[in-house]
């Protein structure tokens, strides 16, 4: 099973991933965790470029697919092949959403590097975590000392990427969860564990 995460910087992923990886072992899944852009040591390279050094649009694009390419080949299919699961924080969609959405190159190109890359294999599951603007703001302000470079993008540059999730959520209904990420911890937790659990039972 593939289980992918989404949302806006800020709407609370990483204070659910610790959890969710310690429901799924302790339910006997043998799990990789990992995240995008990342997830191996050329990707971890590629995460610094991406999110430090300015760069013209495509080269973004292209280098958060080279990232996924990289992390997809040798570290998520082998995996899912072994019968493993993986929980990978962000994926395609954030390309969809923060390329494709927020800098407004369009879904197009992305569609096309997403077929090139994994050839119509993408995640069986994705939660996407959903909170308007100014709680994702209000969160980012409070908690990072240090944003990158996409955290320092104006109020637009989230509408549109807050928009792009959605869309992708319209086609694809089936494979999203969307969770109401204004909620407390625990509520949001009791969300995950009813999804987690069908999904195990499944
Ligand atoms: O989720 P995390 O904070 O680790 O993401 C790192 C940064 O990369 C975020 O600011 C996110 O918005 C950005 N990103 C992006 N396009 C992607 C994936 C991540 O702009 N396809």
């Amino acid at each position: 099973c593939f289980i992918t995460l989404e949302g806006l910087d800020g709407a609370g992923k990483s204070t659910h991933i610790p959890w969710i990886e310690d429901k799924l072992r302790r339910a006997g899944v043998d799990l990789l965790s990992t995240r995008e852009p990342g997830g191996t040591p050329l990707g971890e390279t590629l995460r610094d470029l991406l999110l430090h050094r300015p760069m013209d649009l495509r080269t973004e694009t292209l280098l958060m697919f080279a990232a996924r390419n990289e992390h997809w080949r040798t570290r998520i299919q082998p995996a899912l092949e072994a019968g493993r699961w993986v929980l990978c924080d962000r994926y395609t969609d954030a390309s969809f959403a923060y390329q494709g959405g927020g800098r407004s190159l369009g879904a197009g190109p992305v569609r096309i590097l997403e077929e090139w890359v994994q050839q119509g294999r993408g995640p069986d599951c994705t939660v996407l975590f959903d909170v308007p603007l100014e709680t994702a703001r209000e969160r980012l302000l409070r908690g990072r000392a240090h944003a990158d470079r996409f955290e320092r993008e104006d109020a637009a540059f989230f509408e549109r990427t807050r928009q792009a999730y959605h869309a992708r959520v319209a086609a694809e209904p089936d494979r999203f969860h969307v969770i109401d990420a204004r909620r407390s911890v625990d509520a949001i937790r009791a969300e995950l564990e009813g999804i987690l659990d069908a999904l195990l039972r499944a």
